[in-house]
């Protein structure tokens, strides 16, 4: 079984959810007392935070390689970024690391197209529903279009998950602010909804929405755990 290596912390309440999961994929897969290989460096989210909202990705991608480099040291052989948004240097901290990195975006890419969907609607922090590192990867690499939510909905959605969900705080009328928004993706015809931040599965499950969702954090999991075992 390889080292799964796991750059945590962004937040540690998804963290730990990986952690869980990784555990329990071993243990579906192999049974009994067996669990995950696998080594977390678990960030200073409040500091990673506020260089996200100066837009210090530099120094961002300085702290991401160190993290990658001292998993590898550690033993690891493959790494996982626990987050979505911080995959924007998700080529640097591979390159720096000299170990291959599994892409949360190809994961659920091949997901997606497992399920012959061709547009999804992604949710995210306002750095993954803008920018271009995770839509143009989805379009590029696996052709399926991705839409966002208009301005309000994409302030609702990224204030929520930092103020909130990276709290640990799961509220109702979050819920449902986050389904009205599924809804109008729904109703652009979005045949799934990508949960594309590592913390939103805490607050949104398959049951408040009437389309596939696509969990970004179990299906990397998932993934790791395949590669782990292959
Ligand atoms: N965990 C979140 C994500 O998947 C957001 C926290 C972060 O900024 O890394 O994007």
């Amino acid at each position: 079984m390889k080292v799964i290596g796991m750059i945590g912390g962004m937040s540690w309440e998804s963290s730990l959810e990986y952690y869980r999961l990784v555990n329990e994929g071993v243990k579906t897969a192999l049974g009994g007392l067996h669990s995950a290989r696998c080594l977390m460096y678990s960030v200073e989210f409040a500091e990673i935070e506020a260089l996200q909202h100066r837009g210090a990705w530099d120094e961002l991608t300085d702290i991401m390689t160190d993290a990658g480099q001292r998993l590898r040291k550690g033993g690891a052989d493959f790494i996982l970024i626990c987050t979505n948004t911080m995959h924007r240097m998700a080529e640097a901290v591979e390159k720096e690391a000299g170990i291959p990195l599994l892409h949360i975006a190809d994961a659920t890419g091949e997901r997606i197209r497992s399920m012959n969907m061709t547009k999804v609607g992604l949710l995210g922090t306002k750095f993954t529903m803008e920018q271009d590192f995770y839509k143009g990867r989805l379009q590029e690499k696996y052709g399926i279009e991705v839409i966002i939510p208009d301005d309000r909905g994409r302030d609702v959605i990224h204030s929520i998950i930092y103020n909130e969900l990276c709290m640990g705080t799961i509220r109702e009328d979050s819920r449902m602010r986050y389904v009205d928004i599924i809804n109008e993706l729904v109703g652009r015809g979005a045949q799934g909804i990508v949960l594309g931040c590592t913390e939103i599965p805490l607050l949104v499950k398959q049951g408040d929405v009437k389309v596939p969702i696509f969990d970004t954090t179990a299906i990397h999991a998932k993934a790791a755990v395949d590669f782990a075992l292959q």
